[in-house]
């Protein structure tokens, strides 16, 4: 078997009022690979979807500076873990972490999606069988300025997923000590104090200042953990903070790869890893990933927010590992999420039942595609 045809999909919900800008889960980059016998494998990746198509069809530089079309096609679609280490040596010129590692994350995806078509099983079970049929969600979803309105969304997610925990975040929350402070008590007291409530950063504190002062200010709020209150790589400050506060601190969304996984793990000391499947490198690196998180005694709960591709690859990764019972659940009004998988897998009553279906388990519906690719000059 040989790969014959890859193609990739630049997508982007249309922004309203001409703002250049469009928001989280609202642009992706969807990679489909056919083989030579018709097995096709799907794949994603939460990046620039305009930089993720030119490295596959950019021509190529240097021997280290290859385009991933010319590395892939004829290759067997088996030789994943092979493939994988061609893909980042090939690369590695203008790879090595972000956007490089990025694309190499997609078409690790569809690989596995292949490689579970062609032994007609589910992907968990070639990652070693699964611990769990279900996995407990919690959701996630973006604040609103107006406090009314974000509570009011935060009581309806909890019903409709059944969740027992919530994580807010996003702006504008990480802008305004005010806001901060009043969101959090705010939900805190509308949700009562056995719901987890917990908070999403997303790098906005400015420093490592600002960041302790809202931390202790926030504490007593019992927050479940608090996400990314540092710049992503400043793991210098991620562990300084970790010894002047009790609430958990989570982390590593924007890393890839074992290499900075390992640095972050070390040096930062998160109690809580995050890892994208569609950025760290594939579901061979979360592998990997995985090991470090129970070396160093981390618990992992990947970054979930994307298509149903992103949902379908972080529940076959969990199922498989052994401390893999808690998944990010997304609240996204986004046709990436709500559409373009005709099996998106539901949260009902808080969990999640991973699908027996060969490979990812995913139904891609192109007219999605079709409606919301887009072109650049
Ligand atoms: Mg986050």
């Amino acid at each position: 078997m040989k790969i014959a045809k890859i193609e990739v999909f630049a997508l982007r919900v249309p922004p309203k009022d001409g703002n250049v800008e469009v928001e989280w889960g609202m642009d992706c980059s969807l990679v489909k690979i056919t083989t030579d016998n018709g097995i096709v494998g799907w794949g994603e990746t939460d990046s620039n979807p305009a930089i993720i198509k030119t490295i596959f069809d950019m021509p190529t530089s240097h021997y280290l500076s290859y385009s991933l079309k010319d590395l892939l096609i004829g290759e067997n679609p088996l030789d994943i873990e092979r493939l994988w280490n061609k893909m980042y040596l090939k690369t590695l010129h203008y790879g090595r972490s972000g956007v490089g590692i990025h694309a190499i994350s997609a078409v690790d995806i569809a690989l596995w999606d292949i490689a579970g078509k062609y032994y007609n099983v589910p992907v968990y079970q070639l990652l070693g069988g699964k611990y769990r049929d279900k996995i407990k969600t919690y959701g996630t979803f973006i604040p609103y300025e107006d406090l009314d309105k974000t509570v009011e969304t935060a009581k309806r997610s909890l019903i409709d997923g059944g969740f027992d925990t919530l994580k807010f975040g996003g702006t504008p929350f990480g802008l305004e000590e005010k806001y901060d402070i009043e969101s959090v008590r705010r939900l805190r007291e509308a949700l009562g104090e056995d719901v987890g409530l917990a908070v999403d950063v997303s790098k906005l504190w400015p420093d490592y200042g600002t960041a302790l002062s809202r931390m202790k200010k926030l504490e007593q709020y019992n927050l479940a953990w608090v996400e990314e209150p540092c710049l992503a790589t400043d793991y210098e400050s991620y562990r300084r903070l970790a010894s002047q506060v009790k609430t958990k601190i989570s982390g590593g969304e924007a890393l890839t790869t074992v290499r900075e996984f390992n640095d972050f793990m070390r040096i930062a000391r998160p109690a809580i890893v995050q890892p994208d499947v569609t950025n760290c490198g594939g579901i061979t690196e979360m592998k990997r990933i995985n090991m470090l998180a129970e070396l160093n005694s981390c618990k992992l709960i990947p970054h979930n927010y994307g298509s149903g591709v992103l949902l379908s690859a972080t529940m076959h990764c969990l199922a498989s590992f052994q401390h893999g019972d808690t998944m990010e659940y997304s609240n996204s009004l986004s046709p990436f999420f709500r559409d373009l998988d005709r099996n998106l897998v539901r949260s009902v009553n808080g969990y999640v039942t991973v699908p027996d279906r060969p490979g990812l388990g995913v139904d891609i519906d192109e007219d999605v595609i079709k409606e919301y690719s887009f072109t650049w000059e």
